[in-house]
C-alpha cells in the first residue's frame, strides 16, 4: 500500500493503532494475507500485527476470511486491510467530537462559573452560592470566572470542525 499522504488520515490511524500500526497499514501486502505474513513483510512483531488488525477490523478498516486447510484441517485467517471507508469513519468521529463540543459550548454560554483561588476546580453558580462561595474541597474563596475567552475558543473550534464534516 502506498504511503498515506493525508495528514488527517495518518493522525487518525496513528491514534488508533500507533506508529507500528501505521507501518502495518502502509507496508502490508495489498491483497489477503495471514497475520504471520503481514508480520514478516512489515517487520512488526506478530502480537502487534494481530492487535492492529483487530482494531482496524473493529473500525471497519480491515476484514478477514477463514479458510480451512484441506490437508491439515487447520483454520487460516486471511486478512485484508481496506481503507476505502476511512473518510466515512473520520467523518463519524468528527461528528461525535462536534456534538461534545457543542454541548460544552452551550453549558459554558448558559452558566456562570466560580473557581477556587487555590485551583481545586470550577463550580457552577448554584453550587458556589450554596456553599457561600467557599470551596467545598479546601475551604478557600470561590471567585467569579469570566469564561468569555473559553466560549470564543470553543466557538472557533466548532466552526473549524463544521467546515471539515461532509
Ligand atoms: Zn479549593
Amino acid at each position: 500500500m502506498a504511503r498515506l499522504k493525508d495528514a488527517v488520515a495518518r493522525a487518525y490511524l496513528t491514534r488508533l493503532v500507533g506508529e507500528d500500526g501505521l507501518t502495518i497499514v502502509e507496508k502490508a501486502p495489498k491483497g489477503e494475507a495471514t497475520d504471520e505474513k503481514v508480520a514478516e513483510v512489515t517487520g512488526v512483531s506478530l502480537n502487534t500485527v494481530r492487535r492492529a488488525l483487530y482494531i482496524l477490523y473493529e473500525n471497519g478498516l480491515a476484514s478477514y476470511r477463514r479458510e480451512r486447510d484441506k490437508d491439515s484441517g487447520w483454520l487460516t485467517y486471511l486478512w485484508k486491510i481496506d481503507l476505502s471507508n476511512i473518510y466515512e469513519v473520520l467523518d463519524a468521529e468528527m461528528r461525535k467530537l462536534l456534538k461534545i463540543l457543542q454541548k460544552r459550548l452551550e453549558t459554558e454560554k448558559n452558566s456562570m462559573f466560580y473557581a477556587c483561588v487555590d485551583g481545586c476546580g470550577r463550580f457552577l453558580f448554584e453550587l458556589a452560592a450554596g456553599t457561600n462561595f467557599v470551596c467545598p474541597i479546601c475551604g478557600a474563596t470561590l471567585e467569579y470566572q469570566d469564561n468569555t475567552e473559553l466560549v470564543k475558543a470553543l466557538e472557533k473550534r466548532v466552526k473549524e470542525i463544521q467546515k471539515c464534516t461532509i
